[in-house]
């Protein structure tokens, strides 16, 4: 028997009973003679609640103690965990995520990327007996300062561990039974997938699939670690993400996603010249900000309309760089909508099918959904779309595509 790491999202460590719970199934996974490193997440909405109190006391919170308030959450839960399993007869240490040696780029507050793990405490916890509990979602900034990774980051940290460790495998357990074609909290008709290329997961986690973290995703493809994302409330086998194998081809669309996450800035009046998409976007690449999809038109009057797409949490920040930039160079116009949202669809099919996106547009086209922007990669097309009418397109498009 091998390394195993797990990782067990805020719904399966949300109360003492859960915890518990996860404790015993630890445990046995111990018991069958395995080696085993544990991430959590914070316990049920707790991050949601800590932002929030931290926008209870300012607007603006500065954010390298945005950091030491967020990662509270995921302290708490690694020592109920540890707790729970001493409690049952094993023994178990903790560590926070700088303890586990997670060292992260020098940027706070939802944007650290991991950058090495230096893992000798999680080795020695290890060739103790003991089973490791590792806070998700945190690490050491080189200021020597705690860090929080992007949103959904835990998974982020149980791949990390497990490329480092060489793990047989990276068990996601969550409160679905694995990742679905949509979903299913939207569409009830969404069907589990046995297994999903690295690709394909990476393009959905990319556009709204929460169920992993598409920076996981990405380190898993690189250091080739399997994943296996299952529920934590029963033992059923969920969705193997592993490298393509044949006969995966044979699907043209995998899954569809939405992304409710997204704004629209919209720039009026720009003067149709070489080098002005460049100063607005080196400027927003700057300050870290990730753009989507971007659309540019030309009037008659020799004009362009620049539209494009950022996470609604940067939207301030790129909006005052926008304005600054538009000065500059004598724009008539800047917009913003926040009412939108992306739908997609995915599968590595696509490469060799023609026609998916007529269809997809004859989907939306058929429900009266007006389509805002297009973007197209080999594996997927996405349209944005009006934000109230999202539930409405993915049923719609998955009905297309993966009918039951
Ligand atoms: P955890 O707290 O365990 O990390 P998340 O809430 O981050 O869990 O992710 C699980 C959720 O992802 C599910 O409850 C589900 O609503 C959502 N989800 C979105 N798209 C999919 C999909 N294609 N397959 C499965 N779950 C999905
Ligand atoms: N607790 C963090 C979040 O809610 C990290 C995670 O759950 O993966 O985003
Ligand atoms: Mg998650």
């Amino acid at each position: 028997m091998g390394l195993i790491v797990q990782k067990y999202g805020g719904s399966s460590v949300a109360d003492a009973k859960k915890v518990k719970n996860v404790a015993r199934r630890v445990i046995k996974t111990k018991e069958e003679g395995n080696d085993l490193v544990v991430v959590v997440s914070a316990p049920g909405d707790m991050t949601d609640e800590l932002i929030d109190l931290a926008h209870q006391i300012t607007e603006t919170p500065h954010p390298r103690e945005m950091d030491m308030l967020l990662t509270t959450g995921e302290q708490r839960s690694i020592a109920l965990l540890a707790m729970a399993i001493w409690d049952q007869g094993h023994s178990a240490i903790s560590f926070t995520g700088p303890q586990a040696g997670i060292r992260t780029s020098n940027i706070h507050d939802r944007k650290a990327r991991i950058e090495g793990v230096h893992a000798e405490r999680v080795r020695q916890g290890l060739s103790d007996g003991k089973i490791v509990i590792v806070a998700g979602f945190q690490g050491l900034t080189e200021d020597d300062a705690i860090a929080t990774l992007a949103r959904g980051g835990s998974d982020t940290t149980a791949v990390a561990l497990a490329a480092e460790l060489k793990a047989e495998i990276c068990e996601i357990y969550t409160d679905v039974e694995g990742v679905f074609t949509a979903d299913p909290r939207i569409v009830p008709e969404a069907r589990k997938l046995d297994s999903i290329s690295y690709e394909e997961m990476l393009e959905m986690a990319s556009l709204g699939a929460k169920v992993l973290h598409s920076m996981a995703v990405e380190y898993a493809n690189k250091f080739n670690v399997p994943l296996h994302v299952r529920t934590s409330f029963n033992s059923n086998p969920g969705t193997m993400v592993i490298k393509e194998v044949e006969g995966m081809k044979g699907v043209v669309v995998r899954g569809v996603t939405q992304d409710k996450n997204q704004a629209k800035i919209s720039i009026f009046g720009v003067p149709d010249r070489p080098g002005i998409a460049y100063k607005i976007f080196q400027a927003i690449g700057a300050a870290g900000i990730n753009v989507d999809m971007i659309v540019q038109g030309i009037g008659k009057d020799e004009k362009a309309t620049i539209s494009f797409t950022v996470p609604k949490a940067d939207l301030r920040s790129a909006m005052d760089i926008v304005k600054e930039v538009g000065k500059e160079i004598d724009t008539t116009d800047i917009t913003t909508d926040e009412n939108i949202a992306m739908v997609s669809v995915v599968g590595i099919g696509m490469k060799s099918h023609s026609g998916v996106a007529a269809e997809m547009f004859g989907a939306l086209s058929d429900e009266g959904i007006n389509i805002q922007m297009i973007s197209t990669s080999e594996i997927r097309i996405s349209c944005v779309i009006e934000e109230k009418d999202t539930e409405r397109a993915v049923v719609a498009i998955h009905n297309k595509f993966l009918p039951s």
